[in-house]
C-alpha cells in the first residue's frame, strides 16, 4: 500500500522551497527593520531555518510550508473515507477587531472558546477544522480575527450559526452592518483544506466598483507594511500551530484517523514553535 505521501500530491500552484525561502528573506529583513531584541532574535530563528534543522516558527514560510503539506496529506486521506462532504465556511468577528498595541498582548483562547459555544448552539456536533487568522483592515484600522473553517456535513447544518452569530456583530463606527458568516459547498477539496491552513496575514484594503453602474464594495489582500508584518510575524510565532489551528468535535478517540492532525495542531508532531 502506498504511503499518503506518495498517493497525494500537492496542487501545482503549491508554494515552492525556493519560493518559501525567499518570502523568508523578506520576512526577517521586516523584522531586522523592526530592530526590537525579539524581532532580531525570530529574524535569526528564520534566517537559520535549515532542511536538516527546521526553526518550527509558525513565522517560517519554510516551516509552514511542511505543516500545510502534512496537513493536506491527512485531510485528504480523511476525506476520502468520508460519505458525507465538507462545507466550507468564514467566520468573521468585527466586534473584536484589535489595534496594533492590543494584537501585541492578544491571546486567542477566548474567542476559540466563544466559536465553540455557538458551534454547540447551532447543534454542530461534526468535526471542524481549520485556523485563525488577522487581517489588518485599512478601513478601520485594525486587525480582524476570523475563522477559516472546514464543517462536516450539509450546508443548511451549517446556516444555523447564523442566527448564532449575526446578533453581535456590526461595526457601528463604519455606518455599516458586517458580514460575519460566509459559507459555501467545497468543490475543489484540495484549495479548501490549504485555504483553511494558510498562517499568512495580509493586509485587506477596501474598494468601490460600479460595475452596473451601482456601487459595489469589494476588497483585496496586499502584503503587510514591515512594521506590521514584523509585528503579526511576532504574534504568529508566539501562537505557534497551537494557538493558530481550531478544532471542535474531533477526538483521538472519535476520530482516531484524525490523530496525527490533532498532534500537528497541539504542536506535539512539529518542531516546538516559539
Ligand atoms: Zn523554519
Amino acid at each position: 500500500m502506498k504511503s499518503s505521501d506518495q498517493r497525494y500530491s500537492m496542487p501545482q500552484d503549491f508554494e515552492t522551497v525556493a519560493g518559501c525561502r525567499l518570502e523568508n528573506s523578506v520576512r526577517v529583513n521586516h523584522l531586522r527593520k523592526a530592530n526590537t531584541p525579539e524581532c532580531r532574535a525570530l529574524a535569526s530563528r528564520l534566517d537559520n531555518c535549515a532542511r536538516i534543522s527546521p526553526c518550527g516558527s509558525a513565522a517560517c514560510s519554510l516551516c509552514c510550508r511542511r505543516a500545510r503539506i502534512q496537513i493536506f496529506r491527512i485531510l485528504k486521506q480523511f476525506s476520502e473515507g468520508l460519505g458525507s462532504s465538507w462545507v466550507f465556511t468564514t467566520i468573521l468577528y468585527f466586534n473584536d477587531a484589535l489595534t496594533d498595541a492590543e494584537l501585541a498582548q492578544w491571546r486567542p483562547d477566548q474567542l476559540k472558546s466563544r466559536l465553540r459555544r455557538q458551534l454547540h448552539r447551532a447543534d454542530i456536533k461534526t468535526p471542524v477544522l481549520g485556523s485563525l487568522e488577522l487581517d489588518f483592515q485599512s478601513d478601520i484600522g485594525r486587525w480582524l480575527p476570523h475563522f477559516h473553517l472546514l464543517v462536516l456535513g450539509q450546508r443548511s447544518d451549517v446556516e444555523r450559526m447564523r442566527g448564532v452569530i449575526l446578533k453581535k456583530n456590526k461595526i457601528p463606527e463604519l455606518g455599516r452592518a458586517a458580514r460575519p458568516l460566509f459559507i459555501k459547498e467545497v468543490q475543489d477539496i484540495d484549495a479548501a483544506i490549504l485555504y483553511c491552513h494558510k498562517f499568512v496575514w495580509q493586509d485587506r484594503r477596501r474598494f468601490v466598483v460600479t460595475p452596473h453602474g451601482k456601487p459595489v464594495h469589494r476588497t483585496r489582500k496586499y502584503r503587510l507594511d514591515a512594521a506590521r508584518h514584523a509585528l503579526a510575524l511576532q504574534v504568529l510565532n508566539r501562537l505557534g500551530l497551537p494557538g493558530l489551528t481550531f478544532k471542535s468535535g474531533v477526538s483521538r478517540a472519535t476520530h482516531p484517523d484524525l490523530s496525527e492532525y490533532l498532534s500537528l495542531a497541539n504542536g506535539k508532531n512539529h518542531p516546538k514553535g516559539g
